[in-house]
């Protein structure tokens, strides 16, 4: 029924180095992290300058979300639950050409189980574009803006350097009849796509490079997810985003720090157009966490290689892939309070600060159940082969609400090879020949007889049991170990999938010279045919459990079926983070 030699455990979740807790918002749970923003929203609501706050998270719909998406999120619609406010969903769809409906179906699946509630309908840039274009025409009737010829590398050469200013380009001075004439024939279609730019007329001459005549629209001959064929010219991100949010009438909206040199320029199109409100944008640092990559083009190689299963792949970063591997919506929201907001950025986040969250999630909530991961039989020479007998075991240790399993046992029972060395260390306390362990929830057996076959393999155990140590230690001698174990006969089989970390370096994107595909982890996944007890058989997709003595799981919420059960590993038992905590 099952294979004799299945894989070997992969090593746990490699135990962090203290050095690296770079992380300046790092906490304990007594100390809450830093929020610089909730402090200064609350400060301005105290004071009277805000009544209510309206944040919005605005992804781009070309990717699944990932965990640092996840802190971008807590942070808008937790700022809003938090103080009373509103926080909107809005796709941040100026470029078809990478944008797909599945990412924002997706997406939307992602906030939704994250526990959030957007304010209002979905809404997208898209259902701006018109009043965008109509504040183009502004810009050009005020002389504040030029559809330009030059080419994509004129343009690059024209810009200047961070130590060299720009030069103005020959098509600067074109007069507003002129530009509002070829502004409409771009949105007609009537030109290739590099043919022509419109640019806001600002400072060629700037310190800032975003402010030397930035590029507001191009020309693009795309089929739009929401806009059909109706546009041939799209917005550039920087002439979208502050108008949206003043259009949706956002009070903070709320980046990261790579949108601080941009600031200057959402500012100069809020006040350069008759926009009906003035947001303010705060910048905050991104979350970068070890052995992870949290850039949504690499993600996406990964998929499109097929070097994972899909953006759901329960080793991907992503929420969804996160959700998949048996991580909670409350952990993924503990770890983003955790983690807290700063202004410093460069700080590398231990990973194990979010296997900590999910773990003591999971300590609380998963029932539990005896599974056994490489199984090695055993056969009780002196139980009958009619006995059983049949424990009621709590589900949870600490739990009375959670349902009282029922564990047969009886004559043959199956236990971890790593439960078992032929050559035991004095240190050794599970089996070993003419050694003791007690059977978890059960007797104490001692090892009599090892079985192998013809190449020396081991087949089996022959072991007896003592029939008075069920609930009591054996009289005068000493069994410490204890170890988990299922009945043959009533044990189902199931498939095990062990996951580990993607990459085996911290960074796996630092060095820019290698490859990051080099990095990957050979044992990210590694597949076992385990069985495990009978209240197992139960399990529906997406439920959790904690197995005893080797770590949380969670039932796939695709692949498993009552017919073929399958259990991602969700995270181990060992709580490096805590130890961490403790060491100070
Ligand atoms: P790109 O724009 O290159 O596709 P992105 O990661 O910025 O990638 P968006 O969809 O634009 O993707 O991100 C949506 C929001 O999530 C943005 O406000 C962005 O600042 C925020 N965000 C993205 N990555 C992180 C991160 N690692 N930490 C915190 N916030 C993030
Ligand atoms: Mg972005």
């Amino acid at each position: 029924m099952f294979s004799r030699h299945v894989f070997s455990m992969p090593s746990r979740l490699s135990t962090p180095s203290t050095t690296r807790l770079s992380n300046t918002a790092m906490t304990n749970e007594t100390t809450p992290a830093p929020n610089f923003i909730r402090n200064q929203v609350r400060d301005e609501i105290e004071g009277g300058q805000v009544t209510k706050i309206v944040t919005r998270f605005p992804p781009e719909p070309n990717g699944f979300l990932h965990i640092g998406h996840a802190k971008s999120i807590c942070l808008n619609f937790g700022l809003a639950e938090q103080l009373g406010g509103e926080c909107h969903l809005r796709f941040d769809d100026t470029n078809p050409a990478k944008e797909d409906q599945a990412y924002i179906d997706a997406i939307k699946e992602d906030v939704s189980w994250l526990g959030f509630e957007w304010a209002g309908p979905v809404r997208f840039a898209s259902d701006y574009f018109g009043q965008l274009y109509a504040w183009a025409q502004h810009l050009m009737h005020e002389g504040k803006a030029y559809v330009d010829d030059l080419s994509p590398d004129e343009i690059r050469e024209y810009r200047g350097t961070l130590t060299a200013p720009g030069k103005p380009s020959p098509y600067r001075e074109r007069s507003a009849d002129e530009n509002l004439d070829l502004l409409e024939r771009m949105r007609d279609g009537e030109f290739g796509e590099s043919e022509k730019v419109v640019r806001a007329k600002i400072d060629m001459a700037s310190p800032n490079i975003n402010l030397r005549d930035p590029i507001i629209y191009r020309i693009r001959h795309a089929s739009h997810h929401q806009t059909g064929d109706k546009w041939k010219i799209y917005p550039s991100y920087d002439f979208t985003h502050g108008q949206s949010d003043a259009i949706e009438g956002i009070t903070h909206s709320i980046c990261t720090l790579e949108f601080e040199d941009h600031r200057p320029l959402y500012e100069w199109f809020l006040n350069n157009l008759p926009v009906p409100a003035k947001p303010r944008q705060i910048e905050f640092a991104r979350l970068n966490l070890d052995y992870t990559l949290t850039s949504k083009r690499k993600l996406k190689l990964l998929v499109d290689e097929k070097i994972v299963d899909g953006w759901d792949d329960p080793r991907m970063p992503t929420i969804s892939g996160m959700r998949r591997r048996g991580y909670t919506p409350a952990s993924i929201r503990k770890f983003c309070e955790m983690i807290g907001v700063t202004r410093a950025d460069g700080g590398l986040v231990d990973i194990a600060m979010l296997t900590h969250a999910i773990r003591s999630d999971l300590e609380d909530n998963a029932p539990r159940a005896m599974c056994v991961l490489n199984p090695l039989k055993v056969v009780l020479t002196n139980v009958p082969e009619d006995h059983q007998e049949v424990y009621d075991v709590p589900g949870h240790p600490a739990r009375e609400d959670m349902t009282v399993r029922k564990v047969p046992f009886a004559r043959e029972l199956y236990i971890d090879q790593d439960d078992f060395m032929e050559d035991a260390p004095k240190k050794f306390f599970r089996l070993a020949p003419g050694k003791e362990v007690r059977l978890r929830n059960s007797y104490v057996i001692r090892c009599d007889e090892v079985i192998k076959d013809a190449a020396g393999e081991i087949n089996e155990l022959h072991c007896s049991v003592d029939f008075d140590t069920l609930g009591k230690n054996p009289e005068g001698r000493k069994v410490k170990g204890v170890i988990h174990w299922v009945s043959a006969a009533h044990g189902v089989p199931m498939e095990v999938r062990l996951y580990d970390n993607l990459f085996t370096v911290e960074q796996p994107d630092r060095d820019k010279d290698v490859d990051f595909l080099e990095h990957l982890n050979p044992k990210s996944l590694v597949i076992c045919q385990a069985i495990g007890e009978p209240s197992l058989a139960e399990a529906t997709p997406e439920s959790r459990f904690q197995f005893e003595r080797v770590g949380y799981f969670c039932a796939d919420r695709h692949d498993s079926t009552p017919e073929h059960l399958v259990f991602n590993r969700t995270v181990g038992l060992k709580d490096s983070w805590a130890k961490i905590k403790q060491k100070g």
